[in-house]
């Protein structure tokens, strides 16, 4: 409970604060934090034990191994948990932190051999996914929240693993961290763009949720002055579809089920974008603001913003996530 308690006061001290933001001019009008009470639909985060633990005949439904990578239980076994690795394969963890579940998941997209995009700066996707991520997790925890990542260090991991990660967790909510390359052109605003899922049962949660982080996470980047930003012409909180009619990314796909987003907070490869992410203020702005985008998911009923109708693209999107070449980290 006092978790709870600790969680309601910072949101009501957050939504208090929020009016006084800078407005921006974002493709449907951004609207305002309400006003009323934060609903209360937080339960009490399942705290993980401090200290690894022996996992033989474990009920737990993931882990984290000794070496940090969280991995889900796919049976209990006498000699530990049989889970399953970053690259897809499987293996036995005989010590390590159980986990029954997570509020909230957060996934620092890439790592390892999959860079992802570079900016002209040498900033590299992977690493600054990373950080961000782990600016969200730290501002989310501080709050009473239970967060998990897919990926805590520099390691190849499979957009199919993430998911399980998701699916065996179970959380309220799940955020995928990326910066973005290949802009249509200049845009008079940032060019943040947030993913949902059109498919299953979480996919109106999801858009919601993606209206949520892309209108805290632009009225933040607004904030720094004088930036010649670039995006494409329909940026804003969308969908892409494949030709089939499902989810067009793997990691809204692999998530189905769970309320999700996709979230491409930046252009890396803009050289203005690429040196104000490469300050550590710059990417705490940044995860924080994806953190207040998923708090406010969680305790309001707030519809989100900056919806947009996409246009059709027929280019396949790089940025790999497969299974071949992956080699697993040391667990
Ligand atoms: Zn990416």
């Amino acid at each position: 409970m006092i978790r709870i308690t600790t969680v309601l006061l910072f949101l009501t001290a957050l939504i208090t604060c929020s009016p006084t933001r800078a407005p921006i001019a974002p493709p449907s009008p951004i609207t305002s934090p309400s006003a009323s009470p934060p609903t209360p639909t937080l339960e009490e985060p399942t705290a993980a034990p401090p200290t690894p633990a022996s996992l033989a005949g474990t009920s737990a439904k993931a882990v984290i191994t000794p070496s940090g990578v969280v991995a889900p239980v796919l049976r209990a076994q006498a000699d530990g948990a049989l889970v399953g690795t970053p690259c897809g394969n499987s293996a036995v963890v005989s010590t390590g932190i159980p986990l029954d579940g997570a509020m909230v998941v957060l996934d620092p997209g890439h790592g390892g051999s999959e860079v992802g995009a570079v900016g002209p700066n040498g900033l590299t996707e992977k690493e600054l996914n990373l950080s961000v991520t782990g600016f969200a997790e730290s501002f989310l925890r501080g709050n009473g929240a239970n967060v998990v990542l897919t990926r805590t260090t520099d390691y190849r991991i499979t957009l199919e693993a993430r998911g399980k990660i998701v699916k065996a967790l179970e959380p309220k909510a799940f955020v995928s961290i990326h910066h973005n390359a290949e802009a249509d052109g200049p845009l008079p605003r940032p060019g943040t763009e947030t993913y949902y899922q059109t498919v299953g049962s979480s996919s109106a949660e999801s858009k919601r949720l993606a209206g949520l982080v892309y209108e805290e996470v632009v009225r933040t980047l607004s904030q720094y002055q004088g930036i010649s930003w670039v995006g494409d012409t329909d940026a804003g909180a969308k969908y892409r579809k494949s030709s089939s009619g499902n989810d067009y990314y793997g990691i809204i796909r692999h998530t189905q089920g769970t309320p999700a987003a996709l979230a491409e907070l930046a252009f890396i490869s803009n050289p203005p974008e690429a040196d104000l992410l490469s300050r550590l203020d710059v990417q705490q702005a940044e995860g924080e603001a994806v953190a207040r985008g998923i708090s406010r998911f969680l305790t309001t009923e707030d519809p989100g913003s900056g919806f947009t109708e996409p246009y059709p693209r027929q280019a396949p999107a790089g940025g790999g996530g497969g299974a071949a070449g992956c080699t697993d980290p040391p667990l």
